[in-house]
Parts: structure tokens; C-alpha cells; sequence
């Protein structure tokens, strides 16, 4: 159990929403971050009924003043965010050949672009306190690739280079930087994509080794540890969480 206070973005949704509900039960106020102010708001109502003290936040990660301007709120309506989790996150599948810079563009802009920001924009409050922990959440398509996604894979890829290289250089403050790749969870993003024709739960259930689809639990789970006090030794780590289809 901690208190610390945690920003989550994404959060409103599948595996944020998970991460977001876990700090809290575990003790942390959470700011949730989402594109969508209202479902924010509304996962933070919910994590207070629950007891927690949280705030919601129309917070675009591709806009970085308004990533700055989230981060002064949750100063001063929660306290200084030592944690960080960044599972905001959006997949376009296309044929190689029809990608339009467009596309391409929002894809890093979102997955990659906004990583950075908020991590550059959490880092100096983490580097005061002399602590910090800082969970990316990756996919685990960077192992395998993935046909028709490769905006989103060249994306979560850079996501892991980031992430190591932070590690190493915020070490000495007393923060690590770690990602999680998950693979097949049960979220709107893959409901989505299964709505769209591009996935089949049943052909992937069978080629995941545990024999089930993840859930937004399982990720949360492994981010809770990361967080923790007690993983302080563990920093510039890629925690696949993603049933052994990728070992
Ligand atoms: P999800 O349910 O769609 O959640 C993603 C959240 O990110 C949504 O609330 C979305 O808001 C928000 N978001 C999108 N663009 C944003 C932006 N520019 N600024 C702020 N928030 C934004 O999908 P999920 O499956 O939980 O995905 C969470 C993370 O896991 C993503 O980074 C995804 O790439 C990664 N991941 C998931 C899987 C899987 O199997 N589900 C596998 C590998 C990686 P809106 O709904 O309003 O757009």
C-alpha cells in the first residue's frame, strides 16, 4: 500500500481504467487522464464512491499545454504526481500501402509523441521528490510485429526505446522506468478491432498458452508491482503481460 498520487492517462477506459481503479484500491489519489472529459470525470466519481481521491481530466496527450495545464491541477488539487502510467493509446489498422501521412502522423503523435510529452512534463516533480515510477504501456506487437499495423508497431517500438533510455538516465533520482507490452486484452480497442473483422477471439484464444483472452485486471496487476516501493531495483524492463503468446 501506497499514498502516493498517481496520473493515469487513458484512463478511462479498458486497461486505464483497471490501473487507475488498482492505484486507488491500493492507497493512491489518481488523476485520470482521457481524451474524453466526461468518462474521466466519471471514473474519478467512481474511484471516489470507492473511498479514493481522484480527479478527472480532459487531458489530449498529443496537446502539450494541456498536459502541463493537467499537471498543475492535479498539484494543487492532489499533490505533487510522483507516478505515472501512460496507457493512453489508439491502433489504425491499414494496409502498408495506404497509410497516409495523416495516419502515420496521428499514430505517433498519439502513441509515441504523447508518451514523451507527459513523461517530460511528470519528470521534474519525480526528480524534487527523489522519486519516481514511470510505467509505459507498449504492446506486445513489438515482439511479434503485426501485418496492417505498422504506424502502431513502429510507435509502441519507439515507446520501448524511450523507456529504457529514461531508465538509465533518471536512475540516480530514484526513479525507473519500465513498459508494459500487453497482448489480447479484453478492452473496447479490441472489441473494436474485432467489430472491424481484423481479429478473431476465437482463433487467438487457442494459439494463447493460458487458453484465455487477458483482462484490463491483468495489466493493472503488473503495474501495481511496478509502482511499488518494493520494485525499486527494476527499472529499463520490458514486463510482458500477455498469457506466453510471446515468450
Ligand atoms: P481503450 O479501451 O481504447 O483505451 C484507450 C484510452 O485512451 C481511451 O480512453 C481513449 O479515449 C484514450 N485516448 C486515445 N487517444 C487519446 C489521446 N490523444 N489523449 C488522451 N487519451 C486518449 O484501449 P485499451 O485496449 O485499454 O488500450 C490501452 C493501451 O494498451 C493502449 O496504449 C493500447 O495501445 C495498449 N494495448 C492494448 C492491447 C489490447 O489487447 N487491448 C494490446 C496491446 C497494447 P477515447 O476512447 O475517447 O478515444
Amino acid at each position: 500500500m501506497s499514498s502516493r498520487t498517481a496520473i493515469v492517462t487513458g484512463g478511462a477506459s479498458g486497461i486505464g481504467a483497471a490501473i487507475a481503479s488498482r492505484l486507488a484500491a491500493d492507497g493512491n489519489m489518481v488523476a485520470v487522464f482521457d481524451l474524453d472529459g466526461e468518462a474521466a470525470a466519471t471514473m474519478a466519481a467512481e474511484l471516489e464512491r470507492a473511498g479514493g481521491k481522484s480527479v478527472g481530466l480532459a487531458v489530449d496527450v498529443t496537446d502539450r499545454a494541456a498536459i502541463d495545464a493537467g499537471i498543475d491541477e492535479v498539484r494543487s488539487r492532489l499533490s505533487r504526481p510522483t507516478i505515472l502510467v501512460t496507457s493512453a493509446g489508439l491502433s489504425l489498422e491499414s494496409n502498408f500501402l495506404d497509410v497516409t501521412a495523416e495516419m502515420w502522423n496521428k499514430s505517433l503523435a498519439v502513441n509515441l509523441t504523447g508518451t514523451f510529452d507527459c513523461c517530460q512534463a511528470v519528470l521534474p516533480d519525480m526528480i524534487e521528490e527523489r522519486w519516481g515510477r514511470i510505467v509505459t504501456i507498449s504492446s506486445s506487437s513489438v515482439h511479434s510485429g503485426s501485418a496492417w499495423l505498422a504506424s502502431y508497431v513502429a510507435a509502441k517500438s519507439g515507446v520501448v526505446g524511450l523507456t529504457k533510455s529514461l531508465a538509465l538516465e533518471f536512475a540516480r533520482h530514484g526513479i525507473t522506468v519500465n513498459t508494459v507490452p500487453p497482448g489480447f486484452i479484453d478492452t473496447p480497442m479490441l472489441q473494436q478491432a474485432v467489430e472491424r473483422g481484423f481479429f478473431d477471439v476465437e482463433s487467438q484464444t487457442e494459439r494463447t498458452p493460458v487458453g484465455r483472452i487477458g483482462r484490463p485486471e491483468d495489466i493493472a496487476s503488473a503495474c501495481a508491482y511496478l509502482v511499488s516501493e518494493e520494485a525499486g531495483y527494476i527499472t529499463g524492463q520490458i514486463i510482458g503481460v500477455n498469457g506466453g503468446r510471446n515468450t
